[in-house]
């Protein structure tokens, strides 16, 4: 799966971050990382490692709307059609489709957060006893 050279490993980082790009698993590479859209699967299938104990919480949206706030509408703005169009043809023509990158990008981001949580080995605190 690597695509490094085999002189130079690459780093955890890097690794948690393109498995997780790639909804895989961050630990192993090979097992799934999600059981639905955003869902993360408790265990991975094929190395048994515990995915859910990750605590992306509300980093995925908030990197999501970051990177698409940043890379798309901003730059979006620039063009005059924008502001000379009827607000009704604006809207839809780019509401929607922002918000469909938004769901595509969302799972992305999440595994990546993911695979930087694995990479720097930060888990959620262990539930206390009630
Ligand atoms: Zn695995």
């Amino acid at each position: 799966m690597s695509a490094m050279s085999e002189s130079q490993p690459a780093s955890p980082m890097l690794i948690g971050l393109k498995r997780g790009l790639m909804h895989r698993c961050p630990n192993c590479g090979d097992g799934r990382l999600y059981m639905r859209y955003l869902k993360v699967d408790p265990e991975c299938e094929a190395c048994g490692h515990e995915l859910a104990c990750y605590p992306a919480d509300d980093g995925p949206a908030y990197f999501t709307i970051l990177l698409i706030g940043h890379l798309v509408v901003a730059p979006l703005l620039f063009f005059p059609w924008i502001w000379q169009a009827s607000p009704f043809v604006v809207a839809p023509a780019t509401l929607i489709p922002l918000a469909l990158l938004t769901l595509l990008t969302l799972p992305r981001v999440k595994g990546a957060v993911i695979g930087a949580l694995w990479a720097i080995r930060l888990r959620k605190a262990e539930d206390t006893p009630a």
